[in-house]
């Protein structure tokens, strides 16, 4: 029987040798839910299959939850509620503390499991753990320092604005990061003395389970972090329906989040909608290009594309326009494309044929508008979802990939007749997730930090995620931040006392 990591660890004492393809050192893991703290699976349970999406095989037979798993669950979240949110804030700090230490001795394998059912490469599989870890870790000491204030009247009375956990949640993780996304779904709400039901993607549930898994072997109690796989509308639909839930949160497209929304709204549960973004990339004349070109070309192919904050319309200023195109192009045809455990490989496959799909059509329909496409362009082989690394120019603003997020490895160079133009172009959309730009200019820096509409904003850096800092967008990129401090106040309450 294939184990997951803890059980892993002690069978193979720690040894541990990197596997090229179809020699792999960790098994994929037996799937399960974890309800209440058992593991179900069986038991006339219908089920679904898991591909690995560099050979298309599969790997796995994920469970889903029955109506009565899901009523378990929500039963058991209440209970798990009102026992976490009474352990002492030390007390559940030193744990999410110690699920952060088991996460990171188990990151190896984690890792691996997860590059097997997502196809990122190894290195950014475990890299994902090593940051989940630390966010937990963080969250943990946030956790610790959720003070209220009192406010002192000079006649006596006085007002205490005290935080409350909002209660148990319900969180939904997209497959593109199965890692991180889930432990943003579960990390802010335990930090703050909530309970959470996770349904991490069907496509990539090994991670999430391993995830939770950790979290209950560091004294989590069973009721205060669960785990359930279903049909997703159906699981939503379930959970979103009972009084129990409290809150939503959840990663994913800017359709699903407004359906999602609109259920959270009816029982007037508080939201974090973390959706979709289409991030411009500003690239100023006065910027050290080969620099840009460097940190910005790995940026839009990480994760073969699939990733919410992905520079995706690279508007760069007329008169560095060929010298960017032309680094760009030789950059990108250099990136190695391949399984992601096999050594040396840049960008994996796409997690699905539904991604591969959608990002040929939206090739195609930008060259029928008129768009260049400088390299790439199609998919590589016929086992496997991979795609190549593509590069289009000159794309029309009528082009569907100009507005439609393309969650796939194309970039787009668009050149740009200066600043103000570069703005409007970057603020075109209703997304505002990610944005970024490459200039010298202080006073340009300000105007950007002030006028542009994203919930993030990266000037002369290319990453615009850090464990304490918050992390969302505004518009149709969704509401409410996860990371930081932001993320632990996302799943609290606030109560006035007033004491005569
Ligand atoms: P999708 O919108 O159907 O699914 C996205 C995620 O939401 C999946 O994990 C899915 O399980 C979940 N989901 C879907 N319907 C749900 C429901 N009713 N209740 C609860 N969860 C639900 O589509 P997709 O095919 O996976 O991706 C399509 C597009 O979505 C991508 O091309 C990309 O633009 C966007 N997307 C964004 C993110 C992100 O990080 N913001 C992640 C994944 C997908």
């Amino acid at each position: 029987m294939a184990m997951f990591p803890q059980n892993r660890l002690k069978r193979r004492g720690g040894m541990r040798i990197w596997g090229d393809t179809g020699d792999y050192m960790t098994d994929y893991p037996d799937l399960h839910l974890l309800i209440d703290g058992e593991q179900l699976s069986g038991d006339g349970r219908t089920s679904e299959e898991v591909i690995n999406p560099a050979t298309e095989e599969v790997i796995g037979t994920l469970p889903h939850a029955t109506a009565n798993d899901l009523d378990r669950a929500l039963e058991a979240a209440q209970r798990g509620f009102h026992e976490w949110r009474k352990t002492p804030a030390d007390k559940r700090a030193a744990i999410l503390t110690k699920a952060a230490a088991l996460l990171r001795e188990r990151a190896d394998d984690i890792g691996e499991i997860l590059t097997r059912e997502q196809g990122k490469p190894l290195a950014d599989g475990r890299g994902e753990v090593a940051y989940s870890a630390a966010l937990i870790e963080f969250y943990a000491g946030e956790c610790k320092r959720l003070y209220g204030r009192t406010l002192v009247r000079p006649e006596g009375s006085r007002v205490e604005v005290q935080y409350h956990p909002v209660g148990p949640v319900a969180g939904f993780a997209p497959w593109n990061f199965p890692a991180i996304n889930v432990m943003r779904k579960i990390g802010g709400p335990l930090a703050a003395g909530c309970s959470v039901i996770v349904k991490p993607s069907e496509e990539t549930p090994a991670s999430g389970i391993a995830l939770v898994q950790a979290m209950l072997d560091a004294g989590v109690p069973g009721g205060a972090v669960q785990c359930v796989f279903g049909v997703p509308s159906d699981v939503s639909e379930h959970l979103l329906g009972s009084p129990i839930i409290r809150k939503l949160t959840f990663t994913g497209s800017t359709p699903v989040g407004k359906h999602l929304a609109k259920l959270a709204a009816e029982d007037l549960k508080i939201a974090t909608m973390e959706l979709g973004g289409h991030g411009p990339v500003m690239v100023f004349s006065d910027s050290d290009i080969d620099k840009v070109l460097d940190v910005m070309c790995d940026g839009a192919y990480r994760n073969a594309g699939q990733v919410c904050v992905s520079p995706t319309r690279f508007l760069i200023e007329e008169n560095v326009f060929e010298r960017f195109r032309d680094g760009f192009v030789s950059r990108a045809e250099k990136i190695t494309v391949g399984n992601g455990m096999d050594k040396g490989i840049k960008m994996g496959p796409m997690a699905n044929s539904r991604g591969l799909d959608n990002i040929q059509r939206l090739i195609a329909e930008a060259q029928e508008r008129g768009g260049k496409l400088l390299s790439g362009g199609e998919r590589i082989g016929n086992q496997g979802f991979f795609h190549q690394p593509s590069v289009l120019s000159e794309v029309p603003i009528d082009a569907e990939i100009m507005n439609e997020e393309p969650f796939g490895p194309v970039a787009i160079l668009n050149p740009m007749a200066g600043e103000d133009a570069m703005i409007e172009e970057a603020n075109r959309l209703p997304y505002g997730l990610a944005a970024y730009a490459w200039t010298q200019d202080a006073a340009r820096r300000r105007r950007l930090a002030a006028e542009v509409e994203a919930g993030m904003l990266a000037i002369n850096i290319s990453s615009v995620s850090t464990v304490d800092a918050p992390f969302g967008g505004v518009k149709w990129s969704g509401y409410g931040s996860e990371d930081g401090l932001e993320g632990v106040k996302a799943c609290m309450v606030i109560k006035a006392v007033h004491e005569g």
